[in-house]
C-alpha cells in the first residue's frame, strides 16, 4: 500500500507520516530528506546550486538510503542533523527545482517503495508525480503563520518567528512556481487543513479515510 502526503514546508507532514506508518505497519519515506542530502553534498563539494548539470552529477555520484528509523544516509554516513541546517534549508529548493536532479532522485524513491513493499511517503509531488497511483493521497495544508509559529516553538526560539515566516514563504514560492513537479494538490487528494488540528487529530482524520475505504 502507498500513502502519499504532500503539502508546504512545516505543515507537519513528517510527524503525521511517521505516526501513520506506525499505525498501518508501513515504512515512512521522507522524500525531502533525499533532496536535502543532495544539497548537503553539493555544498560540501563547493558546487553551485544553480548549476543543474553539476547538481545532477552530485546526485548520480551518491548512494542514498535510509536506516531502520527512516533517517537518510549518504554512502553510509548519517544525514541528520546536517541536512536540517540552515544553509541546506535555504539552498534545497534551488537544487530540487532542477529537472535533471529529479530524474535521478524520483527513480530512487520509487525503488525504495518497491523494496519496502509499502510506504507512507511525504513531500511535494509524491501524490502528483512520484506515486500517481497511490492508494491514498492527502494534501496537508496550514497557513504560513501557523506553520512558522509551530516551527519557532519546536526550535524553542519564538524570537525567530518573523525570520522563519519569511524563509518559509520563500521556499513555498520556489516549490509552487517551479516548472517541473511543482507543489500542487492532486485532483484526487483529500485536503486536510491542520490550522485547527494537532498532529494526533490529523492522523485520526487520515486513518478514518483509510479505514472507511477498507470497510467499503
Ligand atoms: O520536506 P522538506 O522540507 O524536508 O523538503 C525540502 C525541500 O525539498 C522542499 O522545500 C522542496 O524544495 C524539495 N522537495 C521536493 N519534492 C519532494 C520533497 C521535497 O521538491 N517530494
Amino acid at each position: 500500500m502507498i500513502l502519499a502526503i504532500d503539502g508546504p514546508a512545516g505543515a507537519g507532514k513528517s510527524t503525521v507520516a511517521k505516526q501513520l506508518a506506525r499505525e498501518l505497519g508501513l515504512t515512512f519515506l521522507d522524500t525531502g530528506a533525499m533532496y536535502r542530502a543532495v544539497t548537503w553534498i553539493a555544498l560540501e563539494r563547493g558546487v553551485d546550486v544553480h548549476d543543474e548539470a553539476a547538481c545532477a552529477a552530485v546526485a548520480r555520484s551518491m548512494r542514498i538510503d535510509f536506516d531502520d528509523q527512516g533517517r537518510v544516509r549518504v554512502d553510509g554516513r548519517p544525514g541528520e542533523p546536517r541536512i536540517r541546517a540552515e544553509d541546506v534549508t535555504a539552498a534545497v529548493s534551488h537544487v530540487a527545482a532542477h529537472p535533471a536532479v529529479r530524474r535521478v532522485v524520483v527513480p530512487m524513491q520509487r525503488e525504495e517503495a518497491r523494496r519496502r513493499g509499502g510506504v507512507v511517503a511525504e513531500g511535494r509531488d509524491v501524490g502528483s508525480v512520484v506515486f500517481p497511483a497511490a492508494d491514498f493521497k492527502f494534501y496537508l495544508d496550514a497557513s504560513p503563520e501557523v506553520r512558522a509559529e509551530r516551527r519557532a516553538r519546536e526550535l524553542g526560539r519564538p524570537d525567530l518567528y518573523g525570520e522563519i515566516l519569511l524563509a518559509m514563504r520563500e521556499r513555498d514560492r520556489l516549490d509552487t512556481t517551479r516548472a517541473d513537479s511543482p507543489l500542487v494538490r492532486a485532483d484526487d487528494a483529500f485536503l486536510v487543513d491542520s490550522d485547527a488540528l494537532d498532529a494526533a487529530g490529523v492522523v485520526r482524520a487520515m486513518l478514518l479515510c483509510v479505514r472507511a475505504r477498507a470497510r467499503a
